[in-house]
């Protein structure tokens, strides 16, 4: 876990002027949550109706936190109908994260000064309850609202009136959405409760397992360069989100999960609409870009193991070893160059005239195989590493 070091701003600065909305808000939804919700749940139960309504909602929040605040506005890896933005802003004001402007503009300064404790918002380097939630209950310079790095966003009409009336249209949705469907069905209170308090509790705190428990538990396959992480539990909780090594570094992928197998059901969601006409011009980076970052930790990883195993094996044996390496890495090397220059070809082919299908494919062949060496030659690296162990 990282701590705040030689910080010139520490994570708790006493003389930050302390955001009393915020304040209340938290803590008061947080203490109805675990006092009042149980308290009731055993004196008078919860009917199915009102778990059904919370178990909807809070998917509506996470999703369009992640599809539509996330992945749609804030990084602009896919374009939406207009249906969808709108229901995306819907649940997104009730899962009550600010407009998505604040929030959007927030989060472009988070990637692009990540770790940064002057200038990343939500620094994880300035420790887990400040990244966590400290970062809203003060006013913090790294904290201030600053909009000229979504010029895009601010011509969205949709996105200004929310900025514009968003504190109404927060309550309609967390007091007024849950009280009418309470009210309709005959569990006011069961379904405020439950649909309204809960709901807003969980989605608010795995959300913000983002900005904290994703930059210090888990992996990092693809770069150590930054604190991001990918963990599998992090993704159940945030329909995907939890794949936050692979996002830092390649975020204009609508995916986070990049494996077909990896649990994001967000960017299961973007494509499904893709296949009713409801989203579309998803960004995929390519397979061979995520290889190359996957295989260039390998090597830095090896190195490592072979700078520790240096002290204990025969010094024959490391002599071979670091030749074995060498060579891997000049091999990769080799290949990254070839994929550069038919990446070139391909493109300046495609400028010249409509490249035909038959030229199409024998590109694509010519990358294929290269992806397909990057990923024998992770397999012979994963190999040697387990020799190094
Ligand atoms: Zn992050
Ligand atoms: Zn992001």
């Amino acid at each position: 876990m990282t701590h705040a070091s030689a910080s010139t701003q520490p994570p708790v600065d006493p003389s930050a002027p302390l955001v009393w909305t915020n304040i209340i808000l938290f803590s008061l939804t947080f203490l109805v949550a675990v006092t009042v919700v149980p308290w009731y749940g055993l004196t008078h139960g919860f009917p199915l109706s009102a778990w059904i309504v919370f178990g909807v909602f809070l998917a509506a929040n996470e999703l369009s936190i992640t599809a539509g605040y996330h992945r749609l506005w804030a990084h602009r890896t896919y374009e939406a109908h207009w249906s969808v933005r709108l229901l995306f802003l819907v649940f997104g004001t009730m899962a009550l994260q600010n407009s998505a402007w604040v929030w959007c503009s927030g989060h472009r300064r988070h990637h692009l000064n990540v770790d940064d404790e002057q200038l990343d918002p939500y620094s994880a380097r300035r420790g887990f309850w400040f990244s966590h939630i400290g970062w809203m209950v003060r006013e913090y310079p790294s904290g201030v609202e600053n909009f000229t790095n979504i010029p895009d966003l601010r011509r969205d009409r949709m996105l200004a009136f929310q900025h514009r009336h968003y504190v109404l249209l927060a309550l309609a949705t967390n007091l007024g959405l849950p009280l009418l469907i309470g009210a309709l069905t005959g569990h006011l209170w069961a379904t405020f409760l439950l649909a309204g308090v809960l709901r807003l509790v969980l989605s608010h705190h795995f959300t913000f397992f983002i900005n904290s428990l994703a930059h210090m538990w888990g992996s990092r396959p693809y770069s150590e360069e930054n604190t991001a992480r990918d963990n599998p539990v992090l993704a159940v909780l945030t329909f995907g989100e939890g794949y936050h090594n692979f996002h830092h570094n390649f975020a204009h992928d609508y995916r986070n999960g990049v494996r077909w197998w990896q649990w994001d059901p967000t960017k299961w969601l973007i494509a499904g609409l893709q296949f009713v006409g409801l989203t579309r011009k998803l960004k995929r980076t390519p397979v061979f870009q995520i290889q190359r970052a996957l295989l260039a930790m390998q090597f830095a990883r090896a190195e490592n193991l072979l700078a520790r195993a240096a002290s204990t094996a025969a010094p024959t044996r490391i002599q071979e070893l670091r030749q074995h390496i060498a060579s891997e890495y000049e091999s990769f090397l080799t290949a990254v160059a070839e994929w550069a220059k038919i990446k070139e070809q391909w493109l300046t082919e495609k400028k010249r005239v409509v490249v035909e299908h038959w030229e199409q494919t024998t590109f694509q062949l010519r990358l294929q195989e290269l992806e397909q060496r990057l990923r024998l030659q992770r397999r012979r690296l994963r190999m040697l590493q387990a020799q190094l162990a």
